[in-house]
């Protein structure tokens, strides 16, 4: 990977909204080729029609072990190789321990942490071959826990783990690992929470300060990805000036 993405391929799971989005049309911006994969066909498509470059639209469930692989299979087959993995599905259905759905424990396992892993482990034959990166979306509250983050703070701390793990793996065969940690941004995140008092508490949050918005974090991605190849830049943490 050099300094430049003309040219380069991309895959941006959970591209559909949010910082998936803002990121592949970053990427797309800067040259890459870019495939973007997500459940939402209809978001996809709206996504590629506003490309300013090429972009490829897959079907992908992150938590289910084969479409992963053939997203990434597709991917491959369609632009020849696999320069850059924006590992960024996920979803964040906060609340209490006590009292939990525990199926939403489930879908946050199996999305945020098992999901990423999948895509690791299907994108990292290409990455070598390619010198290529992978950025792993994590969170600050894979940094630092708080109450009622208890099983998405887990899935981000065990992010951040395995990051850490495939750096050291692949660094010295020229692959770059890249952890990116938002503070709040505004998107689609925080609606799919189910209890009423944490959706009220995110809500209220998001009203009291100048939050992160998904190009933010677009930027961040795009300086990390752009850098000489003797530059990794292994971690990026950033929240709004206004979040304490
Ligand atoms: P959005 O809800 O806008 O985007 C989430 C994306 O993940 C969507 O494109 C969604 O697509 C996709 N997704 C969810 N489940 C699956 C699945 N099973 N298979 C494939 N794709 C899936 O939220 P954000 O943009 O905020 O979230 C992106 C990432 O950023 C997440 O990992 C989140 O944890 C992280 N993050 C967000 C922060 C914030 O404040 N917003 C802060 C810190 C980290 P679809 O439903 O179409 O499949």
């Amino acid at each position: 990977m050099s300094g430049t993405l003309e040219g380069k391929v991309v895959l941006v799971t959970g591209a559909s909204s949010g910082i998936g989005r803002a990121t592949a049309l970053a990427l797309s911006k800067a040259g890459a080729r870019v495939a973007v994969g997500a459940r939402r066909a209809d978001r996809l498509k709206d996504l590629v029609q506003d490309a300013p470059g090429e972009m490829l639209a897959l079907d992908l469930d992150v938590t289910d072990q084969q479409s992963v692989r053939d997203a990434v299979a597709a991917t491959t087959e369609h632009f020849g190789g696999l320069d850059i993995l924006v590992n960024n599905a996920g979803v964040m259905l906060s609340g209490p321990i006590l009292d939990a759905d525990t199926t939403e424990w489930t879908r946050m396992v199996e999305t945020n942490l098992l999901g990423s892993m999948y895509a690791v482990h299907a994108a990292l034959p290409h990455l070598l071959e390619r010198k290529g990166a992978v950025v792993q979306v994590s969170s600050t509250s894979g940094r630092t826990a708080t109450a009622a983050s208890g099983a998405y703070s887990a899935t981000k701390f065990g992010v951040t783990a395995f990051a850490e793990s495939l750096r050291q793996e692949v660094t010295e065969q020229g692959v770059r690992v890249v952890l990116v940690e938002p503070g709040f941004v505004s998107t689609e995140l925080t609606s799919h929470i189910t209890h009423p008092g944490i959706r009220a508490m995110a809500k209220s949050m998001a009203e009291s300060m100048r939050t992160l918005q998904p190009e933010d974090i677009a930027a961040a991605v795009l300086y990390a990805v752009t850098q000489p190849d003797h530059v990794a830049v292994n971690e990026i943490l950033i929240r709004p000036t206004d979040q304490a």
